[in-house]
This record gives structure tokens, C-alpha cells and sequence, in this order.
């Protein structure tokens, strides 16, 4: 990858134009066009890709509606990789809610219809048997992180079908731009297994297929056999699940994690994100962990998975594990989770509570008299003005994270979450939301979104090759972002930090997962001398190549 005259593979003229890898436009020097059979294919005067740069943003920003402008950044990408990188990077609170939450949601919702041309990988109930096939049509040999939907639960807006593929293709966009994966390294995937959604089947554009989701054993079999022809074909590929439905996800996780280097986003990721926020909001509050108790609304994926990351926290503070659960509560859609309930699936089972059953979330809050409520239900509203008020009665400072994305799914907007509280509440959120002025003073809410983790562990996986991702991996992503939350960020209610510091902190992340790694000897790759500079060289800048 270093020797950029490898990149063209022999490629000359107009093929070097049409790979958006190769291609720099305007910005081929004389010595290139010269070179490379390029004269008369592109107007003569040469640009840099800073002027490059202000063309893009122009045209950018005279688009009227987000989706155009998620349309444009998309074709952007599939012409000229490296300037798409470039504009995203230097302009990622910009353009992170246009590749990513809130837009990439309308975009998959409209997938078909926006389709210009086919990225990332499908694979369906008809590659049964030759998914390996499939998976070595790739071009790419040297894949390095996978990101792989079947669409059932595409963020709060559940089944997409073949749709879903949006999200994959914008997580590994988030990998390149938030921690420098090469984007020759990253591969989406989405394994199409039909859709149960009926305006989808309806739609004579929609292009997955036209059947009802697979399930059962035929199911398992395409997954088993997608898993393990991925992994001999790209052994080094560290394999991200985004987006299953909920009992397929914890399902899969439980099956594979040991077996492959292998991580559910929306479980671990989301938990670690979630984590760090609250040992962010105990730097405002003065408190410990072990002193909180956290209500969670939503006991899927995104709420379990930072249940059991708590318990992880607080076992390794010392707690005892059944101490540690009563620190953790949940409430879903039938109500608070508890031990007389006999509808609960298992991955709830171990925080269902010997307590009286509550059907209403703000008589559950009177009740237990959480400091946290964590939004994760993909239910907006779900944090009604007599919620977040009851919080603001019992503490002095309530933290309320309303995490389900995209924006329109938020449990509370940021404005009810301040406004509700007088001011006091310490508010994160999934998606973004803009600074709130109330009562001349200005609240900056932080994007509690696993973004800030994912990119950061990837990147510490394929620096160190490691062979597995652990739970303590997700502990230490956790706590290395709450580190990296300044004095003055949580002066202004946020407990991220800002957006255009995330390549930072991903490479702080991925330095202390290879860390990791070498310490507890699950990497494959012999521990270097120094390990900050290694995971630094492995991060791709998208600036031009020089093909001299
Ligand atoms: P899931 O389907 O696994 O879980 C949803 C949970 O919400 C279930 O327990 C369900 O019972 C509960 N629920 C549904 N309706 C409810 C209601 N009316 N009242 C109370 N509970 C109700 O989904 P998930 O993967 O956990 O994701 C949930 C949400 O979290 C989605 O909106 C998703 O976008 C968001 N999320 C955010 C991030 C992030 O980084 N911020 C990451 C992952 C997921």
C-alpha cells in the first residue's frame, strides 16, 4: 500500500479516471498526465485539492434538502475517494449527520430510489452453498474490516430489507474518515434474506427480494456459512454485525464472538459510548458509579449490552456482581423488567428485579429513584415532560441520555431535556442536536453515538491483527473517550468531546486497544517497539497519491 505506483496496477488513461481510488480530476500534475496517457481527458489547468475542496462545498451546499446532499457526497465518493475523505474530514459537524445519523436513515428508506450505482457486497438465500464465491468476486484482497446488516433493524427504524445497505456502506466511510481504515481495506456487506416490511415487497423499484424474511434453520445456515467463508477468505478482518434484528443479534454474538474476531456494534459499541458519557456526567454530578442507579428505557440491544458493560465497571471496582445488577434497571414496552414477569427473553433475565411491576416509566422513576434515564427504545417521546421533571425533583443534576436514532426517534429533543429540568439536566443524544439557549445560557449537547468508539477499536484490532474483540475492550474504549473530555467541554453540558477532534481519539482508542491486545496476547502481530507509532502508520490521510 506504501509504494503508490502499486496502486494503478498497470491501469493507464481513462481507467485511472474511472477508479475512484486512482482518480484526482483537475488535480493531475502535468508530469501525471504525461505519464499515465491522461492529456486531453481532463481540461488543462491543473487544480489542487484544496481549490477542489471549495468546489465541492459550493455545489454542497446549494443542494436545498439533506438527502440531495447525501446523494452527492455518495456520488462524490464513487468518483474520487480521496476528495470525498478530504471534504468529510475537515468538515465532519457538517457532514457527519448527511454520510451518517439522521440522513443515512431517510437515505436507506429511499435506498432503491436514490440507487445510482451498486457499493459494498450482497449475498443472499441464493448463494447458498458458494458464498465464498460470492465473497471472492470482492476486488479487493486485503479486506480489513467488515461491516455486515441482514436489515432487520436499521437504527430506530426497523425492517429496510435491502435497503439497509446504507449503513454499512456509512459506518466504513466512518472508519476511513474517523480513523483512517484505507477504504481499500473495508468491505459492507448486507445478506439479503427477504424483508417483512410491505411497503418494501409493494414497491416494484425495491431491489432485495421479493419473500418474507428467512428464519429458522435455513437462516442460521446462510449466516454460519457467510461468517466462516469470511473469515478464510479475509483473516485479518475484524467482523463489525450493525443493524440485526433483536434476537438474531445477541443470538449471533453469543455464538461467533469466541470462534471469530467478531463484535455487534449496536451491543458492545453503543455500551461503551454510553459508559464513557456517564463517566463523564459523574466529573458534573461528584458521585461514583457504584453510587447510580440507571434506568434504562428500551431492553434490546443498545440497553442490555450497557447494562452488562456497567456490570463489567463495577465488578471491576469491586462489586459484587449482584450488587453491581441492582444498579441497572429496565423498563420496555410492557412495562419495568421484573422477576414476576414471565414474558421475558433471557438477555433480560439477569436484570429482572424482585419489585413490584410499574406500567407507567414516570411512576417507575418515583419508584426507584434513578440519577440516570438512558433513552434506547427507538421511541420518540418516550421521555415525557413528567419524567424528565420527576428526574430534576430527585436530582440536582439528572442525567438523561436520549440515544435512539435517528433524530426523530429521540426519547426527548434537547430542548425538552433542558427546559424540563430548568437547566440542570446533563443531556446526550443519539443523533445530533443543535446548542440550546435557555435562560441566556447556552447548553451544548454531546452525540452520544458509538461512532466515537467503533472507528477507535477497529483501528486497535487491525493495528495489533488481533484475533478477538473482548468485552474489556469495550471497558477500555470507555474509558479512554471519558478521558479525553476537557474541563471545558463539560463546562458547556457536553460530555463528548467535540466532533472534529474524533480522529484524535479514535487513534487514543486504537492505541490502547493494541495495548491491549499485546498485553493480554491476542494480537497476531509481533508487539512493536513503540506502539502509538505503529497504530499512527497505519492511518490513511486522504490526501492525493503521487504517481511520479
Ligand atoms: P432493539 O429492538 O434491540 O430494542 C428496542 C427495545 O425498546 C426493546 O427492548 C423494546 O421492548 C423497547 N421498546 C419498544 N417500544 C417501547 C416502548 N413503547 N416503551 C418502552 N420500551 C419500548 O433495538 P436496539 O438495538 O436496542 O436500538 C434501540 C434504539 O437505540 C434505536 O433507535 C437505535 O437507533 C438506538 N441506538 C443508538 C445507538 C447510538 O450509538 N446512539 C447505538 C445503537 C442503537
Amino acid at each position: 500500500m506504501n509504494d503508490e505506483n502499486d496502486l494503478l496496477g498497470g491501469k493507464r488513461g481513462i481507467d485511472v479516471i474511472h477508479d475512484p481510488l486512482l482518480n484526482k480530476g483537475t488535480a493531475f500534475t502535468e508530469e501525471e498526465r504525461e505519464r499515465l496517457g491522461l492529456r486531453g481527458l481532463l481540461p488543462p489547468r491543473m487544480h489542487d485539492q484544496q481549490l477542489q475542496k471549495e468546489r465541492v462545498l459550493e455545489n454542497l451546499r446549494r443542494k436545498t434538502s439533506d438527502l440531495e446532499k447525501y446523494i452527492y457526497m455518495v456520488s462524490l465518493q464513487e468518483r474520487n475517494e480521496h476528495l470525498f475523505y478530504r471534504v468529510l474530514v475537515d468538515n465532519l459537524e457538517e457532514l457527519m449527520p448527511i454520510v451518517y445519523t439522521p440522513t443515512v436513515g431517510l437515505a436507506c428508506q429511499r435506498y432503491a430510489h436514490i440507487f445510482r450505482r451498486p457499493r459494498g457486497l450482497y449475498v443472499s438465500q441464493a448463494d447458498r452453498g458458494r458464498v465464498a464465491e460470492v465473497l471472492r468476486n470482492w476486488p479487493q484482497r486485503d479486506v480489513r474490516v467488515m461491516v455486515i446488516t441482514d436489515g432487520e433493524r436499521i437504527l430506530g427504524l426497523g425492517d429496510l430489507g435491502a435497503n439497509g445497505m446504507g449503513i454499512p456502506v456509512g459506518k466504513l466511510s466512518l472508519y476511513t474518515a474517523c480513523a483512517g481504515i484505507h477504504p481499500r481495506q473495508c468491505l459492507p456487506v448486507t445478506i439479503d434474506v427477504g424483508t417483512n416490511n410491505r411497503s418494501l415487497l409493494d414497491d416494484p423499484l425495491y431491489f432485495g427480494l421479493q419473500r418474507e424474511r428467512l428464519r429458522g434453520e435455513d437462516y442460521e445456515a446462510l449466516i454460519d456459512e457467510f461468517l466462516r467463508s469470511a473469515a478464510q477468505l479475509f483473516p485479518r478482518a475484524v467482523l463489525q454485525l450493525e443493524d440485526f434484528g433483536n434476537a438474531n443479534a445477541f443470538r449471533l454474538l453469543t455464538q461467533y464472538r469466541d470462534s471469530f474476531c467478531l463484535f455487534d456494534d449496536d451491543i458492545q459499541g453503543t455500551a461503551a459510548v454510553a459508559l464513557a458519557g456517564l463517566y463523564s456526567a459523574l466529573r458534573i454530578t461528584g458521585g461514583t458509579l457504584a453510587d447510580q442507579r440507571v434506568l434504562f428505557m428500551g431492553a434490546g440491544e443498545a440497553g442490555i449490552g450497557t447494562g452488562e458493560l456497567i456490570i463489567h465497571a463495577l465488578r471491576a471496582e469491586g462489586l459484587a456482581e449482584r450488587e453491581a445488577r441492582q444498579r441497572c434497571w429496565f423498563f420496555d414496552s410492557h412495562g419495568l423488567v421484573v422477576a414476576e414477569r414471565t414474558d421475558l427473553s433471557p438477555h433480560k433475565l439477569p436484570f429482572a428485579h424482585a419489585h413490584p411491576p410499574a406500567a407507567d416509566f414516570a411512576a417507575a422513576i418515583e419508584a426507584l429513584q434513578p440519577t440516570a434515564i438512558i433513552g434506547v427504545s427507538g421511541q420518540a417521546g418516550a421521555f415525557s415532560q413528567e419524567s424528565v421533571r420527576a428526574m430534576a425533583r430527585i436530582n440536582r443534576r439528572p442525567i438523561v441520555f436520549a440515544l435512539s436514532n435517528p433524530t426523530e426517534k429521540a426519547e426527548c429533543t434537547a430542548e425538552q431535556a433542558y427546559a424540563w429540568s430548568e437547566g440542570r439536566a446533563i443531556f446526550a443524544s443519539g443523533s445530533p442536536f443543535a446548542p440550546v439557549d435557555y435562560q441566556g445560557q447556552r447548553y451544548v449537547p454531546g452525540q452520544g453515538n458509538n461512532v466515537y468508539i467503533f472507528p477507535g477499536v477497529g483501528l486497535g484490532v487491525v493495528a495489533s491483527a488481533a484475533r478477538a474483540v473482548t468485552d474489556e475492550m469495550f471497558f477500555t474504549s470507555a474509558r479512554t473517550l471519558a478521558s479525553l473530555v476537557s474541563e471545558s467541554d463539560l463546562a458547556q453540558g457536553r460530555v463528548y468531546p467535540e466532533l472534529p477532534r474524533i480522529r484524535e481519539v479514535s487513534t487514543h482508542i486504537a492505541i490502547a486497544i493494541a495495548e491491549l491486545a499485546y498485553d493480554q496476547g491476542l494480537a497476531r502481530n509481533p508487539r512493536p517497539g513503540d506502539i502509538a507509532a505503529d497504530v499512527r502508520a497505519c492511518i490513511f490521510e486522504p490526501n492525493y497519491p503521487r504517481f511520479a
